[in-house]
C-alpha cells in the first residue's frame, strides 16, 4: 500500500492538490518558490532538442526504407489532421450549444496593444528550413531542426551498411543516455509539480475562474469529451487497444503536461512512458511523438474555436456558418502552427479573430483563464500523441 502511494505518479497527484492548496493560502510564498518548478522545467527542456535529434534520427534509420517511412508518414499525418478536425468540430458544436458569453457585456481594454500575428506564406515554408542548423539548434526552433533530422536520416538511409551503423549505434546510444537522464529528471516529478501549480494557484488565483466561468466550463467540457469520447473510441476501433488502461501505463506524462503547460518540455517523459510502460515501439515513438509534440494540438485546436466563438459573444457579434467554417479551418491550421509552450495557443488566436474580423484586443479579457486551460488543453494535446502513437504501432512491421 505504502510502496504504491510512493510511486512517482501518485506523489504527483498528491502535489498537484497539496500545491493548489498552499497556492490558494500562502500566495506569496507560492510565487516565491516558482524557483523550483522553474528549475524542474529547465532540466526537462535541456533533454528536447538532444532527444528529438537521437530520437527521430533512430526511428528512421531503424524503420530501414524509404517506403516504411513514407508509409508510416502518410498514417501520422492522417492521424494529425483527423483528430485535429474532430477537436475543432466538438468545439464549435459544444461552444453553439454553451454559449458561453451570451448575456455578458465586458468593456474593451483601453490598454491593451494587442496585433494580430501575421500569417505570410513565404516566411512559413522558409521557416522549417534551417539555414543554420547549429543556429537553430541554440535558438531550441523545434521545427527546423525536425526537418534537418529527417534529411540527414533520410540520406543515412542510402549509406553503405557499415557507416549507416555506425551512425545508428552513436545515435542510439545518445538516445538511451537521454532515457537514463529522463528517468532521473522524472523522479524529481512531484516536487516540480508541486512548485508550478502553487504558483499558479498563487498568482492567479481563483476568481477569473468563477467571472468567466461559462466559457472556462465549456472548454473543460469539450475537451473532457474529446480525450473521452473521441480519442477513445479511435483507440479502440482502429488501434484496437484499451485506451483505459494504456492511461494508466502513462499518466506521469499527463500530470507533467498538465503543470508544465508545455507540450515540448513533456516530450522526454512522453517518449519515456510510451516505450517503457506503454508498450510502443521506439521506432514509432521516436518518430510520431516529437513531430506530435510540435504539429498535433487537438487541445489547441479545439480551445481556439471556442474561444474564438466566445469573444464574438461578447462584443455582440453573431457569426455565420461561412464566418464559422474559416474559424474551423484557420484554429485547424493555428494548432499545427502553435509551439508546443505555455501560452502559444493565445498568440495564434489572433490569426483566427483576424481572419474573421473580430477584435484582436478582446484577448486581453481572456488572459487572466489561459494558463488555467493551457494546462488541460496541453494535457490533450499530449493524450492525442500518445494515443496517436499506440495506435501507429499496431502498423508497424
Ligand atoms: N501550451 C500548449 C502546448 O504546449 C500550446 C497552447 O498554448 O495551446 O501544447
Amino acid at each position: 500500500m505504502l510502496k504504491t502511494l510512493l510511486k512517482t505518479e501518485n506523489l504527483t497527484i498528491i502535489a498537484i492538490f497539496l500545491g493548489i492548496a498552499f497556492g490558494y493560502y500562502f500566495s506569496n510564498l507560492a510565487i516565491d518558490l516558482k524557483i523550483i518548478g522553474d528549475v524542474y522545467i529547465a532540466l526537462l527542456k535541456m533533454l528536447i532538442l538532444p532527444l528529438i535529434f537521437a530520437s527521430i534520427f533512430i526511428a528512421i534509420v531503424g524503420l530501414g526504407s524509404i517506403e516504411d517511412l513514407k508509409d508510416l508518414g502518410i498514417k501520422a499525418f492522417a492521424y494529425y489532421i483527423t483528430t485535429t478536425s474532430l477537436a475543432v468540430g466538438l468545439g464549435l458544436i459544444v461552444v453553439n450549444i454553451f454559449n458561453p458569453g451570451a448575456d455578458m457585456q465586458m468593456p474593451l481594454p483601453t490598454d491593451s496593444h494587442i496585433t494580430p500575428k501575421e500569417l505570410n506564406a513565404h516566411d512559413f515554408i522558409l521557416s522549417f528550413i534551417p539555414s543554420n542548423i547549429f543556429h537553430s539548434l541554440s535558438e531550441g526552433q523545434i521545427l527546423p531542426v525536425i526537418f534537418f533530422v529527417i534529411f540527414f536520416a533520410v540520406a543515412a538511409l542510402n549509406l553503405q551498411e557499415k557507416k549507416r551503423e555506425t551512425l545508428y549505434n552513436f545515435f542510439d546510444s545518445i538516445n538511451d543516455a537521454m532515457m537514463v537522464m529522463a528517468k532521473w529528471i522524472i523522479a524529481l516529478t512531484p516536487i516540480g509539480v508541486f512548485s508550478l501549480i502553487a504558483f499558479t494557484v498563487g498568482k492567479n488565483g481563483l476568481k477569473p475562474l468563477i467571472e468567466l466561468y461559462s466559457y472556462a466550463l465549456t472548454v473543460l467540457v469539450a475537451l473532457f469529451i474529446h480525450a473521452t469520447v473521441t480519442l477513445n473510441i479511435i483507440a479502440f476501433t482502429i488501434g484496437k487497444f484499451n485506451p483505459f488502461s494504456y492511461f494508466a501505463k502513462i499518466k506521469e506524462a499527463l500530470l507533467i503536461a498538465l503543470s508544465t503547460a508545455s507540450s515540448s518540455a513533456t516530450l522526454p517523459v512522453s517518449i519515456e512512458v510510451a516505450e517503457t510502460k506503454g508498450g510502443v515501439d521506439k521506432k514509432v515513438a521516436g518518430f510520431v511523438l516529437p513531430l506530435g509534440a510540435t504539429v498535433n494540438m487537438d487541445g489547441t485546436a479545439l480551445y481556439e474555436s471556442i474561444a474564438v466563438l466566445f469573444i464574438a459573444n461578447i462584443s455582440g457579434v453573431d457569426l455565420s456558418f461561412s464566418q464559422q467554417l474559416i474559424i474551423f479551418l484557420t484554429a485547424t491550421f493555428a494548432s499545427i502552427g502553435a509551439a508546443g509552450i505555455p501560452g502559444a495557443g493565445l498568440v495564434m488566436m489572433t490569426i483566427i479573430l483576424d481572419s474573421v474580423g473580430l477584435p484582436v484586443e478582446y484577448i486581453s479579457l481572456i488572459i487572466a483563464v489561459d494558463r488555467f486551460l493551457d494546462m488541460f488543453r496541453t494535457s490533450i494535446n499530449v493524450w492525442g500523441d500518445l494515443i496517436g502513437a499506440k495506435l501507429l504501432n499496431r502498423f508497424i512491421k
